[in-house]
């Protein structure tokens, strides 16, 4: 049994301030004889309990006319994290205040609307953080999971994937090893430099680049990656899925389409991001050359970003950022146009994600038929302490727990021990050519 949420004891049938019940027309309705309830306040929690260069946290708490009923939900934007509190504080609470906190999709559609220019990723992010709160206070409300809200488990666990990350192949191979041994079984692999230190050093010449700024040989990538591929598929056989990511050192989209065809004899799982997003509709013409599994949509935040490569059978996985599409809501809605085309789930959950928003993921990932895998991040005993509740990892498995809602909660007063710093800039930094011009990424 899940433990009920204690509803007020002064709630009695038509004692409301508006004098209304909820489902008077059924009294068997879980909230039957309860006043109506509405959402009193929202406002924004940041903190970065995470040391530089780790991005800052975003968390929006709903508070409701049931006292000490509240939700709590992920809104984190790794690069602009105050323009999402802002949007929080000074605009989301202004337009929900009093509304109906049980209207999860009306609510949605009013904030989603409220802008007219819409999918921007800032307005995404804070309606993602109210989202994900309503969904939480429901949970609470009815004394069940989030998961169970959903439809229910349709798998025991999370199955999940680590980054290995290493300056050569052998250190590489150390990690890859450390993770199997953890009990992963698929593990994301990338080498944390590419071409030679003077060359690195070369665009810094441009003075108008920052001492922050990086350099990555796209030769040497291109070159690099089917050899790094290969050196791990030797040492460790088929016993390990194999993933990549793209993103990091951001090539032309026909290098891409060369090199990835290059992947094909070590079999990766997915390989990820493969174009900017300005060039997504390269696609196409991957999708022609190869069929090594694709996951997209890590920076999408419009569904017309999504929609073709989904309907289009362009992609495998979907990769969205859930608090940059909107929250529970709309992943939901992305996830089952999924189902329907044979792709399958992947949500972004790096340490951009708050723990709030890795519960919110692992609660989805539960509840849909079509997930695919779960990027994974290792919390820190900080966030464990200001997030009493987070998910738990076990044998390359996330699991959440069985209380109502998310099933995860904050320590406000904790997490004001760690603000973001006045000089936190996460994403300040350019990647360039060796001549110092700044590339697509
Ligand atoms: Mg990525």
């Amino acid at each position: 049994m899940h433990d009920r949420v204690p509803v007020n004891p002064d709630h009695t049938p038509g004692s409301s301030a508006n004098n209304q019940v909820n489902d008077a027309a059924n009294p068997n309705h879980p909230t039957a004889g309860l006043p109506p309830l509405t959402i009193t306040n929202v406002k924004s929690i940041c903190c970065a309990p995470r040391r530089s260069p780790y991005p800052s946290l975003v968390i929006v708490k709903v508070e409701t006319s049931e006292p000490g009923l509240y939700g709590l939900g992920c809104a984190s934007h790794t690069f602009r994290p105050l323009a999402v509190a802002a949007s929080v504080d000074h605009y989301l609470n202004a337009i929900v205040q009093g509304r109906s906190a049980d209207s999860i999709e009306d609510v949605w559609q009013l904030v989603y609307r409220s802008t007219n220019t819409r999918n921007g990723p800032i307005i995404n992010c804070a309606l993602s953080g109210l989202d994900q709160a309503l969904w939480d206070i429901k949970g609470k409300r009815l004394g069940v999971p989030l998961y169970d809200l959903l439809g229910g488990k349709c798998r025991f666990a999370v199955d999940t994937y680590a980054h290995a990350s290493g300056r050569d192949f052998k250190e590489l191979e150390d990690r890859v090893q450390r993770y199997i041994e953890e009990g992963y079984r698929h593990i994301r692999i990338e080498l944390s430099t590419y071409g030679p230190e003077v060359e690195q050093a070369d665009f810094h010449r441009a003075e108008f680049a920052s001492p922050e700024d990086r350099y990555k040989d796209p030769v040497e990538y291109v070159v690099t990656l089917p050899r790094m591929f290969e050196h791990i598929r030797q040492v460790f056989g088929e016993k390990v899925q194999l993933l990549h990511d793209m993103i990091y050192t951001r090539i032309h989209p026909i290098d891409a389409i060369n090199v990835i065809k290059r992947l094909e004899p070590y079999r990766p799982f997915f390989i990820e991001d493969p174009f900017c997003i300005e060039d997504r509709q390269y696609v196409h013409l991957l999708r022609q050359q190869t069929s090594i599994p694709i996951a997209y949509g890590e920076k999408f935040v419009n569904p017309s970003e999504y929609y073709d490569l989904i309907t289009g059978r362009m992609i495998d996985f979907i990769r969205c950022h859930i608090p940059y599409i909107g929250g529970l809501t709309a992943a939901r809605k992305v996830a089952a146009l999924g189902e329907l085309f044979g792709v399958r789930t992947a949500w972004h959950g790096p340490a951009d994600l708050s723990p709030v928003g890795h519960a919110a993921n692992a609660h989805l990932d539960l509840a849909i038929w079509n997930f695919g895998i779960q990027e994974r991040v290792r919390f820190t005993p900080e966030e464990e302490d200001i997030f009493p509740g987070c998910p738990t990892f076990d044998n390359g498995y996330m699991h959440v727990n069985d209380k109502p809602g998310l099933g995860i909660d904050i320590d406000a007063d904790l997490a004001a021990r760690f603000p973001i710093p006045e000089d936190r800039i996460f994403g300040g930094r350019a990647l360039r050519y060796r001549d110092g011009t700044i590339r697509r990424a």
